[in-house]
C-alpha cells in the first residue's frame, strides 16, 4: 500500500485490546486507513466521537504507547487485484507472507512492513483484446488477457466505477502490473491511465449487472455432498462442529478437489500450524479437473498466528472481494473460510472494547447483519461489462461451536443466511466415521435445482438412488432405538436387511478417507455407480429375504465385502470392474436363490 502521508499532530490517548483511540486527527472518515505509531502500524477507523477516533489495529500492539502519533493516508482498506495473486499466499490485509518474512528475517513477522500485494517488478505478457482508439469502454469490460498460470489466464478488466472513450492503446507485449495499457478521456474530460492491476475497497461489493438462479453444482468429489447435500455454484454451505470433527479436512478436500475455476481459502485464527499443513501439502497436489498442478488455481489467505483479532475481519474482507474479481472474468470461485466462529469471535471483542451493548453470549447485535453480508456476496451472476459473461462465488464457511452446541448465536445467526446445512457430528467422528456429516440434520437447499441438472447431464437416476438411500438410512436410524434395547437378531428379516444395507451405505459409501490416495476423491460416475451396484445388491437381496432367505446367508456373501471396498479397491476411472461387481451382484444372488431354493 502506498500513501501520500500527511503527518498530522495526531496522537494516541488510549489503549485497549486491539483498538487504540486517537485525538488530534482532522479530516479523516469511517473505514480510513490509519498508520498507527512510529512503527506505523496498519489500523482502520471503526468509529468517530466527537474528536475522538477509534482504530482497529491489523497488527500487533505491543510497545505502544500514549502519545504516539498517528498518520492519515486517505485510503480505505483495499485489495490489490490483478495478476499475480495466484499460487500465492498472503496476510490478513493481502500482504504476501514471503516477501514479509523475507524483509523482517527474523522468521517472523516483523511489524509495519508495507508491501505490495502484487510483485511491481514482475513483467507479464499482455495480450489486449479488440479495443481501439475511439472505442467506449465501460466497466466490467476486458480488455485483454494475461496467462498468469497454467490453468487460469486473468482478464484485465476496465474497474467496475471507470468508463470513458479511448485515447491511446498498448499493443501485446511485456508490461509491469502498473505500466499505462490504455489511456481515456473519462466522463468529465480528464486523461485516465489504466494499468494491468486495480484496487477496490474490501468492505463494498463489486457491482455486477444480474443475479441469477444457481443451476449448475459445484461437484467435490466428496461422496455425501455430492450425492446427498450437494451445493451449487454460486451456493453457500455452513459447516458446524465441534472440535475434532473435521472441519478444516473437510475444508481442505473441498479446496482440493472442487470443480470451482479458482480456490480462495482463508484460515482464520484456527490452530496456527495447520496452514502449514496447507502450504506443505498444496504445492505437491494435482487439481483432478485440469491436471496441472492445484496451486496453479489457488490462493491462500493466512491469519498468522500473532496478528490481533482484527485481522481475522480483514482476512474475510479481503478474501470476498478478490473472490469477486475473479468471480467478475467470469470464473467460477470457491471461497473457503475456517473458521467464521474466530472472526464472530473478533467482532465480539473489538465491539467490547468499543463498550457496545452485547446483545446475546456478549456478541454485538450487529453480528447477525455482518454474517448477512458476507453471504449475500455469494452467488451466480452476470457480470458487468461486456462481452457477457456470468461468474459464480461458493461460500463454505465453517463455524466452530462451542461444546459443539448448534443453538449458539454463530451457528444460529449462520443458519439463516446459508441454504446448504453439514453439520459435523462428534460422535460419528468418536467413531472415526469420517466425513462426519450428519445425515440425520444436515441439508442442502439446493436439491430441486440439482436434480434438474443431473435429469440434463445424463445422471438421470440421481435423484431417484438418493431418495432410496436416504429412506434406507433414516429407517436404519428408527430401528437404532430398538436395536440397542433388543439386539437386532430379534427382528423381521426386511427390517435386518435395513440395517445391513445401511451399514453398506454408511461404511462404503459414506465413509470417505480424505488420507487414501484413491478415495481422497470420488468422480460423479463412479459415486453414481457406487449407488447403483448397492441399491441393486438391496433389491435381489430384499426378493430373497421376501422367500424366506435368513439374513445370515446374504451376510455372508463376498459382495458384501466388495461392496464395502470398491470405494478404495477400484480405480477411480475403472469402470470395466465396478460392472464386474454387478455381475458378481447378479451370479451371487441367483446362486443362493438355486442352492437353496429360494426365488429371484
Ligand atoms: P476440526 O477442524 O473440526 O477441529 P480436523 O479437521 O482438524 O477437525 O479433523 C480432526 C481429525 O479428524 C483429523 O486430524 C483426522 O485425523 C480426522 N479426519 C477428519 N476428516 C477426515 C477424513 N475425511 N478422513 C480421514 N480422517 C479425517
Ligand atoms: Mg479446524
Amino acid at each position: 500500500m502506498t500513501v501520500s502521508e500527511e503527518e498530522e499532530r495526531a496522537r494516541i490517548v488510549s489503549i485497549k485490546g486491539s483498538t487504540v483511540k486517537a485525538k488530534g486527527l482532522s479530516s479523516y472518515r469511517m473505514g480510513e486507513i490509519i498508520y498507527v505509531g512510529e512503527e506505523k502500524l496498519i489500523g482502520e477507523v471503526i468509529a468517530i466521537e466527537q474528536n475522538t477516533a477509534t482504530i482497529q489495529v491489523y497488527e500487533p500492539l505491543e510497545g505502544l504507547r500514549i502519545n504516539d502519533p498517528m498518520f492519515l493516508t486517505g485510503k480505505s482498506l483495499t485489495a490489490e487485484l490483478g495478476p499475480g495473486l495466484l499460487a500465492n499466499i498472503f496476510d490478513g490485509i493481502q500482504r504476501p507472507l514471503e516477501i514479509i518474512k523475507k524483509m523482517s528475517k527474523s522468521g517472523y513477522i516483523k511489524r509495519g512492513i508495507q508491501t505490495n500485494a502484487i510483485d511491481r517488478e514482475k513483467k507479464w505478457t499482455y495480450e489486449p483484446k479488440d479495443k481501439k482508439k475511439g472505442d467506449v469502454i465501460r466497466g466490467g469490460d476486458i480488455l485483454g488477457k494475461i496467462q498468469e498460470t497454467e490453468s487460469i489466464s486473468i482478464k484485465i478488466l476496465v474497474p467496475p466505477d471507470v468508463s470513458g472513450e479511448i485515447i491511446e492503446i498498448q499493443e501485446k507485449g511485456e508490461y509491469k502490473v502498473t505500466d499505462p495499457i490504455l489511456v481515456f478521456r473519462n466522463r468529465i474530460g480528464d486523461k485516465q491511465e489504466l494499468t494491468l492491476m486495480h484496487e477496490w475497497p474490501v468492505r463494498i461489493p463489486r457491482p455486477y449487472q444480474n443475479k441469477l438462479s444457481v443451476s449448475q453444482p459445484l461437484i467435490t468429489g466428496q461422496r455425501i455432498i455430492d450425492m446427498f447435500f450437494p451445493i451449487a455454484k454460486g451456493g453457500t454451505a455452513a459447516i458446524p462442529g465441534g472440535f475434532g470433527t473435521g472441519k478444516t479436512i473437510l475444508q481442505h478436500q473441498l479446496s482440493k478437489w472442487s470443480d470451482a475455476d479458482v480456490v480462495i481459502y482463508i484460515g482464520c485464527g484456527e490452530r496456527g500450524n495447520e496452514m502449514t499443513d496447507v502450504l506443505r501439502e498444496f504445492p505437491k497436489l494435482i487439481d483432478p479437473h485440469t491436471n496441472n498442478p492445484l496451486m496453479a488455481r489457488t490462493l491462500l489467505l493466512a491469519n498468522v498466528s500473532n496478528m490481533p483479532v482484527a485481522a481475522r475481519e480483514a482476512s474475510i474482507y479481503m478474501g470476498i472481494t478478490i473472490a469477486e474479481y475473479f468471480r467478475d472474468q467470469g470464473y467460477s470461485v470457491l471461497l473457503t473460510a475456517d473458521s467464521t466462529s474466530r472472526w464472530a469471535e473478533a467482532l465480539r471483542e473489538i465491539s467490547g472494547q468499543l463498550e457496545e451493548m452485547p446483545v446475546e453470549e456478549g456478541y454485538p447485535a450487529y453480528l447477525g447483519a455482518r454474517l448477512a453480508n458476507f453471504y449475500e456476496r455469494a452467488g451466480q451472476v452476470i457480470t458487468l461489462g461486456s462481452p457477457y459473461r456470468e461468474g459464480s462465488i461458493n461460500i463454505t464457511a465453517s463455524v466452530s461451536p462451542p461444546g459443539g452446541d448448534f443453538s449458539e448465536p454463530v451457528t444460529a445467526n449462520t443458519k439463516r443466511f446459508v441454504r446448504a446445512f453439514w453439520g459435523l457430528d462428534s460422535t460419528l467422528a468418536n467413531r472415526k466415521h469420517f466425513p462426519s456429516i450428519n445425515w440425520q440434520n444436515s441439508y442442502s437447499g439446493y436439491t430441486k435445482e440439482i436434480e434438474e441438472w443431473a435429469l440434463e447431464s445424463g445422471l438421470e437416476n440421481w435423484g431417484r438412488y438418493r431418495q432410496e438411500m436416504l429412506k434406507v438410512l433414516q429407517k436404519d436410524n428408527e430401528l437404532e432405538h430398538i436395536v440397542e434395547l433388543i439386539g437386532s437378531k430379534a427382528l423381521p428379516a426386511d427390517e435386518q436387511l435395513i440395517i445391513l444395507i445401511a451399514n453398506i451405505i454408511k461404511e462404503g459409501f459414506l465413509q470417505q478417507n480424505a488420507y487414501h490416495p484413491i478415495d481422497t476423491f470420488c468422480p460423479i460416475d463412479k459415486q453414481m455407480k457406487m449407488m447403483k451396484l448397492i441399491l441393486l445388491f438391496y433389491e435381489r437381496a430384499n426378493m430373497l429375504v421376501r422367500n424366506g432367505c435368513p439374513i445370515s446367508l446374504i451376510n455372508s456373501l463376498r459382495t458384501v465385502n466388495i461392496l464395502k471396498r470398491m470405494k478404495e479397491e477400484i480405480d477411480n476411472e475403472d469402470m470395466t470392474q465396478l460392472n464386474k461387481i454387478e455381475d458378481h451382484i447378479i451370479s451371487d444372488m441367483e446362486d443362493l436363490g438355486s442352492k437353496y431354493g429360494y426365488k429371484l
